[in-house]
């Protein structure tokens, strides 16, 4: 009896279980489903990667991002699918995440298919039943749009609409911070001041919109003069332009202020109003400090160097070097 009653029981226990794993597989199946439409959709970089790195899952719109097939990706490595430089660089991260550490809010440049695509994401290990790590899961979204319309503002910012030169304000923060710089190494510093000689009169006989193009040449010279990376030319003002020239003595100053002062001149712009010289010309003030300075007392340096160029009849340069403290301090003690 109890027998008969005990295979009953058994075989209802098994039909229940069968359901119960049925419906459990229905509803994975639909979940899954479910996945796939939302990762099918949206426009980001979504993965599921094994410790081998190996892809378990990857959404389409990311591997196709970078010119993959997402129907031949799974079971695959980055080194089988992704330039060298580029799968090293994943296989680091990789790394890092393995170890434990956490990328929360990861913001990265790739090149794809051309062009530099940027990312913000977070990656973070996958944790085992053990909770040592099983995977490595990563999600991000396409910021490049975001990131370019920073950078195009910041440069605007930064930029003088007429010349194309660093603006005002780009001068001020790179020349303070590379007075600052100075300071601390040592090494000389030098800010040249250079205004259009007669530039007024330029405007008053040939008009301002000529006076306009006159200065956007000027620019330009002063554009193709300065070489290295760490100069810095910037319209100072109206019809005054500074260079910046960091670790640069008097010397190396005066002869590139000569070569500048020399294409101007060259340019052959006529400037009838400016006597004796018939083009225009430049006058320029160049300090070259050493030391602990302020930003003002080196501008004031450049500028009383500037007026000394103009008083001495113009289309030259004065230059001045000063290694000891500067004259505010030397007035304090
Ligand atoms: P100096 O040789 O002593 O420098 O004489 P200057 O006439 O150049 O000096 P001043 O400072 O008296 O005049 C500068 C002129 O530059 C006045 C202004 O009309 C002109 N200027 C300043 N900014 C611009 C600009 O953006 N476009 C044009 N066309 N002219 C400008
Ligand atoms: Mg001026
Ligand atoms: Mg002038």
């Amino acid at each position: 009896m109890a027998g008969d009653g005990g295979d009953e029981d058994g075989d209802d226990e098994k039909e229940e279980l069968r359901r119960r794993v049925a419906a459990l597989d229905a509803e994975l199946g639909r979940t899954r489903a479910l996945l796939e439409t939302i990762f099918a959709r949206i426009p980001a970089v979504f993965y599921v990667k094994d410790v081998d790195s190996r892809y378990r899952y990857g959404s389409p719109w990311g591997f196709r991002t970078f010119g993959i097939d997402p129907a031949k990706a799974i079971g695959r490595t980055d080194a089988e699918l992704f330039p060298p430089e580029l799968a090293e660089r994943f296989a680091a991260s990789d790394r890092r995440v393995l170890e434990g550490r956490e990328m929360a809010s990861v913001s990265y440049a790739l090149p794809a298919q051309g062009r530099a695509l940027h990312f913000a994401g977070v990656r973070f290990p996958i944790p085992g039943p053990d909770g040592s790590p099983v995977g490595i899961c990563g999600f991000a979204v396409d910021v490049t749009e975001r990131i370019e319309l920073a950078n195009k503002l910041e440069h605007l910012a930064t930029t003088d609409a007429l010349t194309g030169l660093a603006n005002r304000r780009r001068f001020d923060e790179r020349f303070s911070a590379e007075v600052a710089r100075a300071a601390r190494s040592g090494e000389p510093l030098t800010l040249v001041l250079c205004d259009v000689d007669q530039f007024k009169r330029y405007n008053d006989r040939y008009g301002h919109p000529r006076g306009d193009a006159c200065l956007v040449e000027v620019a330009r010279a002063l554009d193709g003069i300065v070489r290295r990376p760490a100069d810095l030319a910037a319209r100072y003002g109206g019809e005054e332009f500074a260079l910046v020239l960091p670790d640069t003595a008097e010397e190396g100053a005066a002869s590139l202020v000569e070569r500048l002062r020399a294409s101007v001149r060259a340019l052959g712009v006529e400037h009838a109003g400016n006597d004796g010289h018939g083009v225009v010309t430049l006058s320029a003030g160049v300090a070259t400090v050493v030391g602990a300075w302020t930003v003002e007392d080196v501008i004031e340096l450049a500028d009383r160097a500037l007026y000394a160029a103009k008083e001495a009849g113009r289309d030259r340069h004065v230059a001045v070097s000063e290694a000891k403290p500067p004259p505010s301090s030397s007035r304090a003690r």
